[in-house]
């Protein structure tokens, strides 16, 4: 795949933080159909503390989490509304105590249900039972290749090890498993060594995702922003592992918008094939959302229904299809290719949501977020700010990620 979106280049089907987004041949845009695939972030808790975390700055505490029956009671409703697919993740989707319970629920009510985890806190016992509770498919993230500077992009000691271990224990129990590279200008180089070690793993697919700039990781950008030729040598890199390793793994590739042409189509568009549910219960159209201020989230705990708040809710209705859109995305030819990119990013870094993604070439700020991630990347400190509930940690010492 080449490193910047051309005209001729396919946009990635691979939203961010790796959940894949099946398309259904009915949930076109003008529908708003239930989508298919619902992500459900169980706890915001996570034993790692890793600099691009997707959460939101504000972490939601333990004590107001949806309950084990308010869960049951979600789930239940999501599958009579036709999702088919459940994607437990977090935070540490495993730092909850009825993990087993709710996977075994979901399975009752006939979901598809993929573990998204650090992996970090499970046990083969704990393993086994969800496994035994009908989990489909775990998916692991990895920091890396290096023992020791993958446990410092975690901010824990032997995290990595372990995940090779329950990696393997999760191919032993016969579940499928996806790898999770999440990867920044700290451990491109060892984008070989990860490929190698999905393959050794046994891994069904590999998902190379470039950190993408909201949140946790807009806080260490200078950090963890890449070069345009690092990126540029993944590509290649990536594009030739594809070809070889057909058949034995497949390969997902996000690049990173700050060197793109044109935005990704993110979450396959504002509220049209997704959509999230927070610790709390707040139903986002993507895990970012809650980034952008003004917007009223409602949660599963109101008066309303998750299909009312789907088809109704002014949050999720305020950037739908393209009536909202600016120029030039109001007249340009892609904006129903990829819906004006990104809202989470436009807020980010231009205040306004309702703005056109600045990783678009026909965004006035355009020039601008290259110039700055070319600075960035070349200039930028290696120190990490570590993701927790106290708003972030320094990190201590020279920070020199070799
Ligand atoms: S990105 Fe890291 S810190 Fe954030 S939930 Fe995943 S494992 Fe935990
Ligand atoms: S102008 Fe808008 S619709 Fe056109 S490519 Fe850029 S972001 Fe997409």
């Amino acid at each position: 795949m080449s490193p910047t979106l051309t005209d001729a280049t396919p946009l990635p089907a691979v939203a961010t933080d790796g959940l894949s987004i099946l398309e259904s041949p009915k949930s076109a845009a003008e529908t708003f159909g239930i989508p298919l695939a619902v992500l459900a972030e169980l706890t915001h808790r996570c034993p790692l503390q890793c600099p691009y975390c997707s959460n939101p700055i504000e972490l939601e505490r333990a004590s107001s989490e949806l309950t084990t029956e308010e869960w049951k009671k979600v789930l239940s409703e999501l599958a009579e509304i036709g999702v088919l697919q459940i994607h437990f993740s977090g935070g540490e989707p495993t730092a909850r105590k009825d993990i087993v319970e709710l996977v075994q629920h979901a399975n009752d009510v006939g979901l598809y249900t993929n573990l998204i985890t650090s992996a970090v806190l499970l046990s083969r016992d704990k393993l086994k039972a969800l496994a035994d509770a009908g989990l489909c498919h775990v998916q692991i993230s990895f920091q890396g290749n290096e023992p020791a500077a993958a446990d410092r992009v975690a901010g824990l000691k032997d995290s990595h090890r372990k995940k090779l271990e329950i990696a393997r224990w999760t191919r032993e129990l016969d579940l499928p498993l996806t790898v999770n590279a999440v990867m920044h200008r700290q451990n491109l180089h060892q984008l070989p060594d990860i490929i190698q070690m999905a393959v050794d793993l046994d891994a069904d697919r590999l998902e190379v995702a470039n950190v993408q700039y909201y949140g946790w990781a807009l806080k260490n950008r200078a950090a963890l922003m890449p070069t345009l030729e690092q990126i540029e040598e993944t590509s290649r890199l990536v594009e030739t592992a594809q070809e070889r390793l057909k058949g034995i793994l497949a390969i997902d590739y996000v690049v990173p918008d700050y060197y793109a042409l044109r935005p990704k189509k993110c979450m396959g568009g504002w509220g049209r094939q997704f959509f999230n549910i927070s610790p709390s219960g707040k139903i986002l159209p993507c895990h970012a959302a809650e980034t952008i201020t003004g917007l009223d989230f409602l949660s599963v705990r109101s008066n309303h229904s998750i299909a009312w708040i789907w088809q109704n809710s002014d949050a999720f209705n305020r950037y739908r299809g393209t009536g909202w859109m600016p120029e030039p995305c109001q007249s340009c030819e892609f904006k129903e290719v990829d819906f004006g990119g990104c809202r989470c990013q436009a807020f980010a870094l231009t205040g306004d949501a309702g703005n056109t993604d600045p990783a678009c070439t026909l965004s006035p700020l355009h020039e601008r977020i290259f110039k700055t991630a070319e600075a960035e990347a070349s200039g930028g400190s290696d120190r990490f700010i570590y993701r927790n509930f106290a708003g972030g940690t320094p990190e201590a010492g020279s920070g020199d990620a070799s």
